[in-house]
């Protein structure tokens, strides 16, 4: 039987299906306590205070395991067992004779329903959130827990779920999980991204999961056509072995990568911390071309000084150990607040004042990052400065002003990200001004569409194969002419782009770090001349279908 549903990273994985519990499915019998009301209040905090231990040790887990932009969601979680919203009803319901567990997993079960209902994604992703941390506190009441499952598997293990967290994904014991397969779930999920940062080949949205398998199955997991096949027969189960082996045993490649056809290739890592920097090099990446700056805002109490960011960059650029790195400027609005910059609340952040828009609102902030960023790079050759969401050359003049105002002279090269549709109609002009540009395809491919990255109901909208988005992609490369463009967004690391990027005339991609090995050994075997005919047609595709025909063609092309 085959479930299909949507890839977030790409690969195979052949493995017996261990089924996990649902998030919350308490004993109901629970409901009612046989303790008093102050003895289960006891157990309450008891627990809370066991999951807070808990979550700071994963935060550290996260941090050494993935870096710090997931150290930062894991710990958000301490905010929801703060959250009056969340505890006060929690402390009614047991005042009212609930069990302590029963009590959580209801009252938890219903905000993330309501967080779940909202229009605004950052809150809509909070659900998971609460159900995380409620799990977690069911956990310590009942002795039972997703961390038990999750221990002492053996063999080669799917993981399958209605639902992931990212504390399941953070802890899965990757020397036997080889893959994962989910009910629901997006792209954008929190758990989708640390599956792709920790390179486990997952399928999300394979509805009917639960009801159609059962643990000890043999399962396939494809993680580039997003299918999950239960029970296949042995032909599949040798083919899928093959290719998973060949993949698990990519060797890093530590230089630049050429094509058969003599054509060099710059595969780079994106980073938000030191920690990331470190093991894109372990990688093999060839530099950082996305660094972005707003973890460290996001993580400190109030805004970072010049000096603070100095040694942050400073410890960046070192672990770089002489790649280039790229900063991104302070990237954030409304959906990503940051201690210490007032972000008034509005209707529609993603339309709203982020990006440089709220950069330029503060143009103190932005002094102290281009003087932190111009020591930086008198200390480390190959340090370049880029930032987000420029939609005119208004915007880059009152950059340039504020850059005069900071710094003497400009220490390193310049760029701008490429992700409002506005910018690409100028490209032509900007390049006379920047040293470099970046296509950020997250967002670029959101305005185009105009369809939330993050909305699950958009997601059969939401492709940057959508043949105006590739165009799009087109246009950019050849306007921007000799000025040199790398793409940043997770496009890059799609393993379906590679070919047709290539056939369109990028040479350097930034991906995430676990994607590089396998895109370098990729670039290695491909011949841009076979391929790029095969471009032509899909750039004059009309429909989804003509470019789904191109993309097999791409990949016989390849093989
Ligand atoms: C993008 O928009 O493609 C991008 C790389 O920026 P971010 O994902 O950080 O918004
Ligand atoms: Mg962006």
């Amino acid at each position: 039987m085959i479930l299909t549903g949507t890839g977030v990273c790409g690969g195979t994985a052949v493995g017996t299906l261990v089924l996990l519990s649902g998030l919350l499915d308490l004993d109901r019998t629970t409901k009612t306590s046989s303790s008093s009301s102050e003895e289960s209040l006891i157990l309450l905090r008891s627990a809370v205070e066991a999951s807070r231990v808990e979550i700071e040790e994963l935060t550290e887990t996260a941090r050494a395991r993935l870096g710090s932009e997931h150290a930062a969601i894991i710990h958000a979680q301490v905010l929801v067992l703060d959250d009056p919203e969340w505890l006060d009803p929690i402390v009614e319901a047991i005042g009212r004779g609930a069990s302590p567990e029963a009590a959580v997993g209801l009252v938890s079960e219903e905000v993330a329903g309501l967080l779940a209902a909202l229009a605004d994604e950052y809150l809509k992703e909070r659900a998971s959130d609460v159900l995380d941390v409620a799990q977690r506190v069911v956990g310590h009441l009942t002795g039972r827990s997703r961390s038990q499952e999750l221990s002492d598997l053996r063999g080669d293990v799917i993981i399958g779920a209605h639902e992931l967290t990212p504390t399941d994904t953070i802890n899965l014991d990757l020397s036997v999980v080889r893959g994962i397969v989910t009910e629901v779930g997006a792209r954008t999920s929190h758990a989708a991204i640390i599956a792709r940062q920790l390179g486990i080949p997952a399928v999300v949205g394979a509805t009917g999961l639960l009801a159609a398998a059962t643990s000890g199955q043999l399962v396939i997991v494809n993680g580039d056509d997003g299918t999950c096949v239960i029970n296949p027969d042995a032909a599949s189960v040798k083919a899928a072995s093959v290719s998973a082996a060949a993949r698990s045993h990519r060797p890093v490649i530590t230089e630049r990568v050429v094509t058969r056809d003599g054509i060099g290739v710059t595969v780079m890592a994106n980073a938000s911390s030191p920690e990331d920097v470190e093991r894109a090099v372990r990688f093999g990446a060839d530099g950082i071309g996305l660094f972005r700056t707003e973890f460290l805002y996001m993580q400190s109490d109030g805004l970072p000084d010049e000096m603070q960011q100095f040694t942050y960059y400073d410890a960046v650029a070192t672990a770089a150990e002489g790649r280039p790195v790229t900063f991104r400027t302070l990237d954030v609005g409304g959906d990503k607040p940051v201690p210490g910059l007032p972000m008034p609340a509005e209707e529609n952040p993603f339309l709203g004042v982020r990006g440089i828009r709220l950069a330029l609102q503060h143009r103190a902030v932005l002094e102290d990052q281009f003087r932190a960023l111009a020591r930086t790079a008198a200390r480390h050759p190959g340090i370049s400065v880029m930032v987000p969401m420029v939609s005119g050359l208004e915007e880059l003049d009152d950059v340039r002003e504020v850059m005069a105002a900071a710094i003497p002279e400009a220490v390193f090269s310049f760029g701008t990200m490429v992700e409002v549709p506005s910018i690409v109609m100028l490209v032509r002009e900007i390049v006379d001004e920047v040293d470099f540009l970046s296509v950020g395809t997250n967002d670029l491919t959101a305005y185009l569409l105009a369809a939330d990255r993050g909305n699950r109901d958009l997601e059969y909208l939401y492709t940057e194969f959508h043949p105006a988005v590739l165009r799009v992609l087109h246009r950019i490369r050849v306007h921007a002419d000799e000025t040199p463009v790398s793409v940043c967004g997770e496009f890059a690391g799609d393993p379906r782009s590679l070919a047709l990027l290539l056939g369109m005339g990028y040479r350097s991609l930034s991906v995430s770090a676990p994607l590089v090995p396998e895109i370098k050994a990729r670039v290695r075997a491909m011949n841009v001349s076979a391929i790029s005919p095969v471009v032509e047609r899909l750039l004059k595709a009309r429909r989804h279908a003509d470019v789904d025909r191109c993309l097999v063609e791409l990949s016989e092309a390849e093989a």
